[in-house]
């Protein structure tokens, strides 16, 4: 008999969810108040409980005065874009050539356009540039990232463990490690327990991955569903060592979420809501920013 069995799963749950948000404001205009989570929890045959976070939606657009400035203030500070695609090449060359000294790397400057694919347009940039390129947007799996590298449209992959999976993140972060790129991760608004999922994957990464995202800072740690959500100190994230991702439900937050996500209509979030607020009809548009339009 093989004692080594894979255990077999015997309960699923699945609990959409919702929490307040920050009315951050990028491209899409401002973050709605409420942003939309799913949350899975498994019980195997062995009596163990897992849990798993999964996501919803997003877009931004910045002028890049406001980096200098910053890089001025804060010498030793990392400053990114990322304008989710939303410039034409030749828009996001002339803002970004000779910023190397401000940005850190630029993240989907540009995306598809006339005819040619993100990948294309993305290495066309990193050539007229010499800024490095992340992305979350043209290499989300292995056929991306295949075309993705021989294109040498990308030096940083964004390899999110939403959808690459936490051992398809950690096997891009391999891949980086040998190929000579730099593994990052990308991130959208989360609960604590996407938070955890990062970390771990964060932990595995061989190599000297960039600085992992989260917008948990943004929710300022209030939006918990576990009971004692992992704490960030001085930039940094213990790991935890209790099985699987270290963190435990708290079951009162998890139905208090719930009825949160229950009471928005069609069951999403939507940001025009609040922009909306802001300028009437407002409605979001991928290639024009989210205020001073004409
Ligand atoms: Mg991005």
């Amino acid at each position: 008999m093989n004692t080594q069995a894979s255990p077999v799963i015997t309960d699923m749950k699945v609990i959409p969810v919702a929490g307040n948000d920050s009315m951050l404001l990028n491209i899409g205009g401002a973050h709605g108040a409420l942003f939309t989570r799913n949350i899975v929890v498994l019980t195997d045959n062995a009596g163990h409980t897992g849990v798993g976070e999964a996501p919803g939606g997003e877009v931004i657009y910045q002028t890049l005065d406001a980096a200098r400035e910053l890089k001025k203030r804060f010498p030793d500070a990392r400053i990114t874009v990322d304008p989710n695609g939303a410039w034409l090449l030749d828009e996001a060359i002339a803002l970004c050539k000779g910023m190397g000294y401000v940005l850190t790397y630029a993240e989907d400057p540009c995306g598809a356009e006339q005819g040619y694919s993100g990948r294309e347009v993305m290495a066309e940039f990193r050539r007229a540039t010499g800024l490095p390129v992340a992305t979350n947007m043209i290499a989300t799996n292995w056929r991306e990232m295949n075309h993705a590298i021989m294109l040498n449209a990308v030096d940083i992959p964004l390899a999110d463990p939403h959808f690459w999976t936490l051992s398809g993140a950690v096997r891009v972060a391999q891949m980086c490690d040998e190929w000579g790129l730099t593994w990052g991760c990308h991130s959208n608004n989360h609960f604590d327990i996407s938070l955890a999922m990062f970390t771990h994957v964060a932990a595995a990464a061989p190599g000297k991955p960039t600085a992992i995202d989260t917008h948990w800072i943004w929710q300022e740690g209030e939006q918990r569903l576990t009971n004692f959500p992992l704490q960030i100190v001085n930039g940094k994230i213990a790991v935890p060592d209790a099985p699987g991702l270290g963190v435990e439900l708290d079951w009162e937050q998890v139905q208090k979420a719930h009825e949160v996500y229950k009471s928005l209509p069609g069951g999403s979030r939507n940001d025009a809501t609040a922009m909306q607020y802001l300028v009437p009809g407002w409605k979001f548009d991928r290639k024009r920013p989210a205020f001073g339009r004409n």
